[in-house]
């Protein structure tokens, strides 16, 4: 795996790893972001574990978008851009962050633990600081999220995330 990822964002001096579909803390992400996302177009899952214990698990969304138009298409926003202008698209729905207030809530100190994010291929800026604040050691996002979860790529999976 020695392919260069271009994310659109990720912090100074931070790398992201790669585990592939059948790591377990994948398998949780997935399958509770099946349950539990309320964005049904990019359903992103996170879990926050330490040594194969899980501290916290999140997905992403808000019933928001049910009711209202989203703030972001009405106004022509690209993708990656503009999310705090929307509540529904508002990063504090995003799953990263929901996982590490789930271990928090839990009691549960998340320094030093990983985190496990399924259904994306970059962490926003908003998620990042959250994730540098806990102090989370180790970003790890599903193999050939880069593709798959890429809606500018021609081969992703966007829309059929569950199914495929
Ligand atoms: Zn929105
Ligand atoms: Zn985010």
């Amino acid at each position: 795996m020695s392919t260069h990822i271009e994310y659109p964002y990720i912090p100074e001096g931070r790398t992201i790893l790669y585990v592939d579909e059948t790591d377990p803390m994948m398998v949780l992400a997935k399958e509770y972001g099946r349950a539990r996302c309320l964005d049904r177009t990019m359903p992103t899952a996170s879990v926050v574990a330490r040594e194969g214990f899980v501290l916290g698990i999140g997905a992403n969304g808000s019933n928001y978008h049910n009711t209202h138009e989203c703030v972001r298409v009405a106004r022509g926003i690209k993708t990656g851009e503009g999310y705090e202008l929307c509540e529904g698209c508002h990063p504090k729905n995003h799953s990263e962050v929901r996982a590490i207030e789930d271990a928090w809530q839990q009691g549960h100190l998340v320094r030093g633990a990983d985190l496990y994010l399924w259904g994306h291929w970059w962490c926003c800026r908003y998620c990042w600081d959250v994730i540098l604040d806990a102090e989370i050691q180790q970003v790890y996002l599903l193999r050939g999220s880069e593709v798959l979860f890429n809606k500018q790529h021609p081969d992703n999976i966007v829309g059929r995330q569950f199914t495929v």
